[in-house]
């Protein structure tokens, strides 16, 4: 097995942290990829991972992404992730929570630490009453989903002027994948601005019940992305773009909320040589995340809200760069934020 800073994820993070608590049985990693711009911040991921290397890999995998999305955003924060590996019962004893809490605090603020898949705002509340470095608290902003869901409409907007020619999205025919706290509010925002929608969801009752409500159509959850329209919005799962996928898609742009949809980094090169135009996914769903400027800078409402008008803008500086130097929008990102972090 590779050395640690030999693995191909390891791209020079700052730090890696191991916690092994036996006492409370606390296995947990905390990786802080950089810190160039402000104490990392990125949440906790509480999973239960087959093998202990994959939850190495995960954290460092997910702590760059936060590095990138958070430069990308104007955050004065950097980048990291923390992953507690779960046992296969994925039982979560307030000790071994409290033993958690004690690991973030012992990092002094270099890494503050948010909700994250398989954590509930309550253990937040619960790591909090440990550490401070924790953001995104009940009164502090709470849940993400409607800060990152505007965030995507803006996206999907932009992604409609430069691809369609036209940022009024009435009649505009946007196909959403997922329909929960993030496509869902998608969905809400397009509709009071006159899109057509086309809606679908693994739990097609849901997606049915939605399009009723709002005057679109729904689609089984396989279908949704052959489906014909302006727009396709992944806001489901990561590593939806696959070869297959991608020459199947009958859209001019995608745009959307889920994480890591590239699902090898490949495939930004396949849309553009199909001229389909790609927002990258950490500029587009990064609403959530500056919501945690209220904790770092004590940011107010107005100011979340300036930020998040700002993706368009960074949209639009990422497409034109793409459009003058024959580099993907995805590739054109990376070199941005890679800069944006000192590297
Ligand atoms: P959610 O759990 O509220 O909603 C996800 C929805 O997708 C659910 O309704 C689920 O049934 C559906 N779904 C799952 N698999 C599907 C499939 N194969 N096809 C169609 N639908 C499927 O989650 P969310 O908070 O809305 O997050 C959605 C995506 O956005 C995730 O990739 C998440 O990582 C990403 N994201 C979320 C936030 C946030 O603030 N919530 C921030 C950044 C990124």
């Amino acid at each position: 097995m590779p050395a640690i800073w030999d693995l191909l994820d390891f791209d020079s993070h700052e730090a890696v942290h191991v916690f092994d608590d036996r006492a409370t049985g606390l296995k947990a990693i905390i990786a802080v990829h950089s810190t160039h711009l402000g104490p990392a911040a990125g949440g906790t991921r509480f999973w239960h991972y087959a093998e202990p290397q994959a939850a190495v890999t995960d954290a460092l995998r997910l702590s760059r992404g936060m590095s990138y999305k958070n430069a990308m955003a104007g955050l004065s924060a950097g980048g990291g992730k923390a992953v507690i590996l779960a046992n296969p019962a994925r039982t979560k004893p307030q000790d071994m929570l409290d033993a958690f809490a004690r690991a973030v605090d012992s990092l002094g603020g270099k890494y503050i630490t948010a909700q994250d898949v398989g954590m509930s705002e309550g253990d937040m509340v619960s790591l909090s009453k440990v550490t401070s470095h924790v953001a995104g608290l009940p009164g502090q902003g709470g849940d993400p989903g409607p800060y990152t869901a505007r965030g995507v409409f803006l996206g999907v907007q932009a992604a409609a002027k430069h691809a369609l020619g036209t940022d009024d999205m009435l009649g505009v025919h946007v196909a959403i994948q997922g329909v929960g706290s993030v496509g869902g509010g998608l969905a809400r925002y397009l509709a009071d601005h006159g899109a057509k929608l086309t809606l679908a969801d693994v739990d097609a009752q849901r997606a049915a019940d939605l399009a009723v409500e709002l005057g679109g159509n729904s689609v089984a959850a396989t279908e949704i992305m052959n489906v014909e329209a302006d727009i396709f919005s992944p806001c489901a799962l990561g590593a939806i773009l696959t070869e297959a996928s991608v020459s199947a898609l009958k859209v001019r742009a995608v745009a959307g909320g889920a994480n890591n949809q590239l699902a090898t980094g490949h495939e930004g090169r396949m849309l553009a040589d199909r001229s389909i135009l790609y927002a990258p996914d950490y500029v587009v769903n990064a609403g959530g995340i500056i919501n945690v400027l209220r904790h770092i800078e004590n940011a107010d409402d107005a100011e979340i809200n300036r930020r998040i008008n700002a993706i368009p803008e960074r949209l639009a500086a990422i497409w034109a760069e793409s459009d003058l130097g024959g580099k993907t929008p995805a590739e054109v990102a990376d070199n941005m934020a890679q800069k944006l972090i000192g590297r």
